[in-house]
């Protein structure tokens, strides 16, 4: 290639731990390969942290990455007592990087109980959304709320996503893994739009699995899976187990992709106590660099890396410690020279996938992405934190919403009805759920207002939840054993 020859500008964070040594290895592979790329080195994780930088993400990296739009990362440690969030997590949102896409494929000569299944499937996981949003609140002293926020739009682009990917790749099936049969509005909305979207992608067989089931399903039989699409949480349990079916961490790479920036990294973490060992395994970089490549358009560039590291492994004389144990092992350094010696030959039993350009869907970015013409106010859930029993609590706030047009309907304890009493054995802790209805919504604000400062008078609200009709629909769901 010439020298003048237009390079990608790319940023490059080695990160900690092991990073830089797996950094190192992919770097030195993609440049062999000819792959016209500049780096940006910038840094981010433990060092940012020690400075007192409590995101662990200085500007010039996020200047960087805002002018190179592509980036090669390696795993940041995240510190336990300092710094507030995880830098990896903050990247991934700072950049609306929505899709996480996690590859799991048998390699050869990386024996594990299912070697000869032909695993070769993708999780394509939702990135920003979900229990993983971090939005947590202290209720009381002694309960913790997490909101598990998904929106239609985060299930459009995820969903939409996960069918281009299955293109790009000639993939054949989707299925999408979601919790809808108990989590009827956050996981149901991402079934849904699901078998909404799917009517678009004819040419592409869909089914909805419960999650569990799908991880059951992943280790009794993985091979009948192609693309699963699911939501954050699920996603980042089911990818790990993915990983272990085919050798481990050390050979999990990963994509995140938005609209505007995507960030290559390795599942795996910083693996402190081999930093600077030169045994560990850079493949699961290496393969992330693999698939920049590919989002770049290289395609020449990541079949020649890929197969080069399908005959290395194949032919078994060149490997890291996890896959040969110590005894046998060769240094990260000569696995890396290794695969660049090996730059054109092609493993006899393994094949590249042919591969076309990824189309990233459009999705509006209004952030209204549902209208309804008909909805209104039909009550209020309030939070009341209280010591009393369920009966004693019932009565007082009884008493104390007579005359209001709110009339209090049940009190339920971490999702069952307390009161009325049905029987049910619970044991209650400190928040109670109020449920009222209101008979019309006139004056709504100005009379909840006052339901909520009789409450205080006598009990300590701490949260309050209207609750809504949208069309013939209610937007709440009932506690278990509320008619
Ligand atoms: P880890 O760093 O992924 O390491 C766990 C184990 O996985 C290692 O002890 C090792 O297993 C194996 N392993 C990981 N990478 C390997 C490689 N390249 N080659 C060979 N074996 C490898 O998980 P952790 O110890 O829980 O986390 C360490 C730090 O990394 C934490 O601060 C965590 O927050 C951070 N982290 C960062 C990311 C990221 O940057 N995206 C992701 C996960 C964790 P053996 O001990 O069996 O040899």
């Amino acid at each position: 290639m010439s020298s003048n020859a237009k390079k990608h500008l790319v940023t490059l964070i080695p990160g900690d731990g092991i990073g830089p040594e797996c950094i190192n290895s992919a770097k030195e592979i993609i440049e062999a390969s000819g792959a016209a790329i500049e780096w940006e080195v910038v840094e981010a994780g433990l060092n940012v942290f020690k400075r007192g930088l409590p995101s662990g993400v200085p500007q010039e990296t996020i200047d960087s990455i805002h002018k190179t739009r592509v980036v090669l990362k390696g795993p940041l440690e995240t510190p336990v007592g300092f710094g507030e969030k995880s830098a990896n997590v903050t990247l991934r949102k700072l950049f609306e990087t929505y899709g996480n896409i996690r590859p799991v494929r048998e390699l050869p000569g990386v024996k594990t109980p299912y070697s000869g299944r032909n695993i070769d499937l993708v999780i394509v996981r939702e990135n920003v959304e979900d229990l993983y949003a971090g939005i947590e609140h202290m209720e009381t002293p002694g309960v913790a709320q997490c909101l598990k926020l998904i929106s239609h739009k985060g299930c459009e682009k995820i969903v939409r996503l996960g069918f281009e990917f299955a293109r790009s790749e000639g993939r054949k099936t989707v299925h999408c893994a979601t919790k809808s049969n108990i989590m009827k509005f956050t996981e149901g909305m991402l079934k849904r739009t699901f078998e909404e979207i799917a009517k678009e992608y004819p040419d592409i067989e869909s089914h909805h699995i419960i999650i569990d089931n799908c991880a059951h399903q992943m280790v009794k039989k993985p091979e009948q899976f192609d693309v699963i699409v699911t939501t954050n949480m699920n996603g980042d349990i089911i990818s790990d187990l993915g990983s272990a079916l085919i050798g481990g961490l050390g050979f999990a790479p990963s994509a995140n992709l938005g609209n505007e920036v995507a960030i290559f990294e390795a599942v795996h973490g910083s693996a402190p106590k081999y930093a600077g060992k030169n045994v560990i395994n850079p493949l699961a970089v290496v393969n992330s660099g693999v698939m920049m490549l590919r989002h770049l358009h290289m395609f020449t560039q990541a079949s020649l890396i890929e197969n080069a590291i399908l005959f290395t492994l194949e032919e078994g004389k060149v490997l890291p410690r996890d896959i040969v144990g110590d005894a046998k092992a060769a240094s990260t350094t000569d696995f890396t020279k290794e695969i660049i010696k090996n730059f054109g030959k092609q493993a006899s039993s393994w094949k590249v996938r042919d591969y076309k350009p990824l189309i990233m869907p459009v999705v509006d970015s209004n952030p209204i992405s549902v209208t309804l013409k008909d909805r209104s106010y039909v009550g209020v859930d309030v939070l009341v934190e209280s010591g009393l029993g369920a009966n004693e609590l019932g009565k007082s706030i009884e008493e104390i919403s007579k005359g209001s047009n709110f009339k209090l309907k049940v009190i339920s304890n971490r999702g069952t009805k307390v009161y009325p009493s049905s029987g049910a054995i619970t044991d209650c802790v400190d928040l109670w759920f109020c449920r009222f209805f209101v008979d019309n919504e006139n004056d709504y604000e100005h009379r909840l207002t006052n339901l909520l400062t009789s409450i205080s008078a006598k009990h300590k609200w701490v949260h309050v939840e209207k609750l809504q009709k949208f069309g013939n629909d209610l937007s709440f769901t009932k506690a278990q054993g509320e008619d």
